[in-house]
């Protein structure tokens, strides 16, 4: 017998849709559409065909566009003959627009919300409004679509589940080795999941030589370029073997970098890091036990005795 999770894929049939596990419906989703309403729009990440039918009757209902930049948002939407007018809403000037904005909407408009590409506030603008929105109990609803990390995920051949995405890791190399240094403490302290990134061409290598500086040159990883379009391609290997392919290619476009779980060596054993750190607190305080183990863990003090902190209040 298959150990799989059971799903049931229905064929669509709406005699069958009623009582099965997963109903489709075309009359609704939270909020969309309705007077005084948010609704933030997922819009392709490359290929324009990647819209659906309820994002471009949404951009068309709406009565203003929010987006990153009018010119990118208007190929959009001149494909789709939405003629909606656009405001410009980016990280610098979001902020700041949040109170007209929540004035119109307690007012009954309804605006929707997209970013140049793909799901808005993953990496991009919206989130400042949507949380004011929500502390102000206006209606917000979401038209959900393409998304860079899970569809890299999902082609990555990494295990899918638990994931964690950490948006683009820093620009420099001392913060961004910092960063990671985090996530393999976490790792020694138990942590077991696909970690993603986005990252910018010109910075991969530098990436991928910070990853191998904390992670390891043998762990597992995956680079997808510029996917949903022409030059899509996914590389899959380890750590070594994407920096020595992105050394002789440069890489170039649209890219997600993701490593997989820590090896069943790496699993929490008498070695990890709250096992040393448990037994160093049984005789010293929390300051010298962190700084005795992340010396013998490799890993930053602050992140050592963070962690020591923890544990010692438990
Ligand atoms: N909100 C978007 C989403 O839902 O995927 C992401 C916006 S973020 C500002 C843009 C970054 O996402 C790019 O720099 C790249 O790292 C990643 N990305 C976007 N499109 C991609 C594509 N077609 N292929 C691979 N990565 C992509």
């Amino acid at each position: 017998m298959s150990d799989l999770p059971s799903c049931t894929h229905t064929p669509v049939d709406d005699s069958t849709l009623e009582g099965s596990d997963h109903a489709y419906d075309t009359s609704g989703g939270s909020a969309t559409l309705s007077s005084g309403s948010l609704t933030l729009v997922a819009t392709p990440i490359g290929n324009l065909g990647d819209i659906s039918v309820r994002a471009i009757e949404t951009l068309k209902a709406a009565e203003l566009i929010l987006c990153e930049d009018t010119r990118v948002t208007a190929k959009l939407l001149k494909a789709y003959n939405i003629s909606t007018p656009t405001l410009i809403l980016h990280d610098h000037n979001e902020e700041g627009r949040i109170p007209g904005l929540l004035n119109r909407l307690k007012g009954g408009a309804r605006l929707a919300l997209v970013s140049d590409a793909g799901t808005p506030l993953v990496s991009d603008p919206g989130f400042r409004l949507a949380r004011a929105a929500i502390a102000e109990d206006v209606s917000i609803g979401a038209i959900p679509g393409p998304n860079a990390a899970t569809l890299a995920l999902t082609l990555s051949g990494l295990p899918p589940h638990p994931y964690l995405f950490n948006g683009f890791a820093a620009p420099r190399s001392a913060a961004r080795r910092s960063q990671f240094s985090i996530l393999r403490a976490a790792e020694q302290a138990g942590l077991s999941a696909t970690l993603i990134w986005y990252e910018a061409p010109h910075r991969l290598l530098d990436m991928i030589e910070d990853l191998i500086a904390v992670f390891g040159a043998d762990r597992q990883g995956a680079v997808a370029r510029e996917l949903t379009k022409r030059f899509e391609e996914i590389r899959r290997g380890t750590l070594a073997e994407l920096q020595t392919h992105f050394t002789q290619t440069a890489p170039r476009g649209e890219i997600t970098i993701l490593i997989g779980p820590s090896g069943d060596s790496d699993k929490p054993s008498g070695d990890d890091l709250d096992s040393r750190l448990l037994a160093a607190l049984q005789t010293h305080s929390v300051k010298d036990a962190a700084a005795l183990v992340a010396g013998a863990v490799n890993l930053p003090k602050r992140v050592v005795y963070a962690r020591a902190l923890e544990l010692g209040k438990a």
